[in-house]
């Protein structure tokens, strides 16, 4: 049991599937669902090719030779669960660490539409991983306030084309990654931004959000290769410990990735990932890194992680691995239009556990 190890410390990733709704507009344009979410850790993807293709899903592959693959999750979450029962599955249980001192990471990986941004970011109604994670936190800060003192600060910044830009302070020139013995890996020159309450914070995230260059632009290529990365650093440090006090620090990184489908040239036999000229370079690193990781816990093997490969994976080095944890939630359309998409997303997925 992967939340059980995760908690415990026994494991430092746990992975979740989550299917968005069929919208409107699918079901206008007559499709259907492929994707059959069995309990809250099975699914099943059909190959569209080989079924009825009227939207009856196929039970078992007896039934006129249709093409099913099963997959199994940390969590699979169906089109029905609602944002706070994804966050409190998921992303609740990192938060005791970040508040202890920890680092960790979430991150939304999938393909343009599958729901990564509604996942995170949410709409103004229906707050996601960002929203719900301020509120725990800031509850939790109450909570803890008679013995402990916390400071929260948050950045938002994308990564497109390996440059770096502040969501929040748009400019045209990208910001410089850095790294020295006090700050550690940190970005030169970031807006940092006093987080006071969960209704405020969500104003600037959704203001940042329209200034990725992307999510203006769907239909353009470009839309899918940009990261959206929430940066929040929880400080605290004892009350009445006087002068000594020592400050802990623990960082939080909510990322909503940029979309996967030019990433998913993947062979069956292992986790190499094609790198073509158009390929989001990050998106390959961070899949490596993370394999890699989790190989050498599992193995206690010491293997090369190559976090230098990419800005993202720089960016996170202290936050993957070691004593960090991490929750990858994978989203996917049901329909099947996109049937090869989903199925290199339950792959790429499959790996990282
Ligand atoms: P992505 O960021 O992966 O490109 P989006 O988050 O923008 O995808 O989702 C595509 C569309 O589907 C949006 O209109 C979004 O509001 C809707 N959507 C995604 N996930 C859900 C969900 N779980 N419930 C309802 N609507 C969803
Ligand atoms: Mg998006």
């Amino acid at each position: 049991n992967h939340v059980k190890n995760l908690q415990s410390g026994e494991a430092n990733i746990m992975v979740a599937v989550r299917v968005r709704p069929v919208s409107k507009a699918e079901l206008k344009k007559e499709l259907y669902p492929i994707v059959k979410v069995m309990d809250d850790k099975f699914i099943t993807v059909q190959d569209p090719s080989t079924g009825p293709g009227d939207g009856e899903f196929a039970t078992n592959q007896a039934s006129g030779g249709v093409k099913e693959k099963q997959y199994a999750f940390d969590y699979v979450f169906d089109e029905n669960t609602e944002q706070k029962t994804v966050f409190d599955k998921t992303t609740q249980i990192l938060l005791d660490g970040v508040l202890d001192g920890y680092n960790a990471t979430v991150f939304a990986y999938g393909a343009t539409g599958a729901g990564k941004t509604y996942t995170m970011l949410g709409t103004p109604t229906e707050k996601g991983i960002f929203g719900n994670s301020f509120e725990e936190l800031f509850t939790q800060m109450e909570d803890h306030s008679k013995d402990k003192e916390f400071k929260i600060k948050m950045s938002f910044i994308e990564i497109y084309n390996e440059m770096i830009f502040d969501l929040l302070l748009p400019n045209e020139k990208p910001l410089e990654l850095r790294e020295d013995a006090t700050k550690g890996i940190h970005v030169a020159g970031i807006s940092e931004i006093r987080a006071e309450s969960t209704g405020e914070v969500l104003e600037l995230l959704h203001l940042g959000n329209q200034n990725r260059s992307t999510e203006a632009t769907d239909a353009n290529n470009e839309s899918s290769r940009s990261h959206a990365l929430l940066l929040v650093t929880v400080e605290h440090k004892e009350r009445n410990s006087g002068t000594e006090a020592e400050i802990k620090v623990g960082k939080f990184s909510l990322i909503d990735l940029a979309g996967s489908e030019r990433a998913s040239n993947t062979n069956n036999t292992g986790i190499r990932l094609v790198e073509g000229a158009n390929i989001n370079r990050s998106l390959l690193a961070l899949g490596n890194c993370i394999t890699l990781l989790y190989q050498n816990s599992e193995k206690k093997s010491k293997k090369y992680i190559p976090f230098r490969d990419s800005k993202l994976t720089r960016l996170l080095k202290d936050s993957l691995g070691g004593n960090s944890r991490t929750v990858m939630i994978a989203n996917i359309s049901p329909c099947n239009s996109v049937y090869e998409e989903t199925s290199n997303t339950l792959k790429y997925a499959s790996r990282a556990k």
